[in-house]
């Protein structure tokens, strides 16, 4: 009896372009230059890092751009223990939102330098960025982040992102 083919693999490519707009581009330009710019809301004063250009809460344009600090507080995480082509870590690790130092929103990306049961909510940090001529206008600019050492924040500092 022949066995009926329940399934097949075949390769697959998909490739694109990505358009990042004007707020976007100067937030990546900012990266390059060892910067992580923000924009604040004119209203409610919340920066956005990455800047998106408006506030979605008060619909308004954010044009003031805001130096933010490459170290913060881990709000959330999630440990990643599948594998993925495009993911060059060691499995398992940890992907956090991460509210950098004067922004208004967490950040993601990922955490290294501890062991994933290390990894808790408060726990400070800092960003680890690839080499000064390395530099470019990617996110890939900062490799990772991993613990500062600090003490942890309190929860009032962060929970309201939680
Ligand atoms: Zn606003």
């Amino acid at each position: 009896m022949v066995e009926p083919v329940k399934s097949i693999v075949t390769p697959i490519r998909l490739e694109y372009d990505y358009t990042p707009g004007r707020a976007t581009s100067r937030f990546l330009r900012g990266i390059a230059q060892h910067r992580i710019l923000g924009q604040e809301c004119p209203s409610c004063l919340k920066v956005y890092v990455p800047a998106r250009g408006s506030c979605p809460r008060c619909a308004v344009p954010t044009e003031r751009e805001v130096d933010v600090q490459d170290s913060g507080t881990v709000v959330t995480f999630s440990i990643v223990r599948v594998p993925s082509e495009n993911i060059h870590f060691e499995l398992p690790y940890a992907c956090a939102s991460i509210l950098l130092d004067g922004a208004g929103i967490p950040f993601f990306h990922v955490l290294q330098g501890l062991a994933p049961e290390e990894v808790r909510m408060g726990m400070r940090v800092k960003a680890r960025w690839v080499p000064t001529e390395k530099l470019g206008p990617t996110i890939a600019s900062i490799e990772c982040f991993v613990p500062s050492g600090e003490p942890d924040a309190a929860l009032e500092t962060y929970g309201e992102h939680t």
